[in-house]
């Protein structure tokens, strides 16, 4: 039988942003193996981070891989995403929900355009601790490493992270991966600053639970499980519980994490719940688990939203009232109608406020973050305001 989850630690969820090549799968890659050296977790190789398991729905990839590594004072779940695009997506609908987020920047190519749009979206969905990996110090030379650090601090300042606190680590993914002490010593620094700088989050463990389905499977003989991240309360095996969307009550017989079975999963855990009795094809991602009679779905709300500009893979034109888009909401993909009110126009850049009209009924409350989405891209990023 399987060995249980035994929490001894706080669980944070963290994540690698940066431009693409700057090293975040490498250096992902390079702290489960130094982890793992220390016996804190496996080592998890760069091919098998980099081959995230993908769900396409309706043209729309979610890709994300998820390692799992425990420093001596705390368990983590690591988010590696592949490229661009993934960010956008798994950020602002909240997929990858982070307490605190890992900057690779390439010591020999500086701040590039991914990396000023990954703390902008950062900020926007509400990270507020970033450590900063230097990464490929190996093959840097320190004068310009020096500017590329100058140049980071100035980039987070700009964007509110006080960039002369934040913890900038010259590490190297590729050396540590290769074994070299000196670039091992540089990971375990760099954990180190994520240990004491990424506080332990408010957890909302007193309050109802609820947990968006992100997946489905079947466990033969088993019965259909649900994973996802608990947002807020805890479970525990016997629980009754309400699956919004699928509009079934049933009790859950089983709750894991990465496949360890645990009594008590609790908000910011990411789960698997084993339901009783419910078949396969009742439920589906999108729709929330939650104590029964906690959360009312609504369909209409205001909201302020940003509407991302062109040079952030948003829209050319304005969007203007009568624009039926898809929200993205938890891990829901809703069809909606917008009303801008007064002159009606939103231009790519602006944030604005606005009256939505979903197409069907889902769990929602005011400072709820959300995605707006058109033809597989997203051109808004947006937070509930008041429920109408
Ligand atoms: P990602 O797109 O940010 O995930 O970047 P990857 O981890 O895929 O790395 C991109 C390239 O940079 C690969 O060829 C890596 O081998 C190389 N690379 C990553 N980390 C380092 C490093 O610390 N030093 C050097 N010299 N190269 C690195
Ligand atoms: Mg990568």
């Amino acid at each position: 039988s399987k060995t249980a989850y035994v929490r001894t630690k706080p669980h944070l969820n963290i994540g690698t942003m940066g431009h693409v090549d700057h090293g975040k799968t490498t250096l992902t890659a390079a702290i489960t193996k130094v982890l793992s050296e220390r016996g804190a977790g496996a080592f998890v190789p760069f091919d098998r981070i980099d081959r995230a398991p993908e769900e396409a729905r309706r043209g729309i990839t979610i890709n994300l891989a998820h390692v799992e590594y425990e420093t001596d004072t705390r368990h983590y779940a690591h988010v590696d995403m592949p490229g661009h695009a993934d960010y956008v997506k798994n950020m602002v609908t909240g997929a990858a929900q982070l307490d605190g987020a890992v900057l690779v920047v390439s010591a020999v190519d500086g701040v590039m355009p991914q990396t000023a749009e990954h703390v902008l979206l950062a900020r926007q969905v509400g990270v507020d601790h970033i450590v900063v990996a230097l990464n490929k110090a190996d093959a840097g030379d320190d004068e310009l490493t020096d500017l590329v650090e100058l140049e980071v601090r100035e980039l987070l300042t700009a964007h509110g992270y006080g960039g002369d606190s934040v913890p900038v680590v010259r590490v190297s993914g590729l050396g540590a991966l290769q074994g070299d002490p000196r670039w091992t010593a540089s990971i375990e620094a760099l954990l180190d600053a994520v240990d004491t700088y990424v506080p332990t989050p408010e957890r909302y463990v007193d309050a109802p639970f609820l947990m968006p389905i992100e997946n489905v499977l079947t466990i033969t003989g088993r019965g259909t499980v649900v994973t996802g991240a608990v947002e807020r309360g805890t479970v525990r095996v016997g629980d009754r519980v309400e699956v919004l969307g699928a509009d079934t009550e049933t009790v859950v017989t089983g709750v894991e994490t990465f496949g360890k079975p645990m009594d008590r999963a609790e908000a910011g855990d990411n789960v698997a719940l084993l339901l009783r009795g419910v078949p396969r094809d009742a439920v589906r991602r999108g729709h929330v688990v939650a104590r029964p009679g906690s959360v009312v779905p609504r369909r209409r709300f205001t909201a302020r939203v940003y509407v991302l500009s062109a040079r952030e893979g948003g829209r050319t034109t304005p969007v203007t009232t009568g624009y039926r888009p898809q929200f993205y909401i938890r891990t829901a993909d809703v069809v909606g109608d917008v009303d801008l009110g007064g002159t009606g126009v939103a231009r790519p850049g602006e944030t604005v406020t606005m009256t939505v009209e979903l197409g069907r009924d889902v769990p929602l409350e005011p400072g709820l973050g959300f995605a707006v989405r058109e033809g597989g891209r997203t051109v808004g990023a947006g937070t509930v305001s008041e429920l109408l």
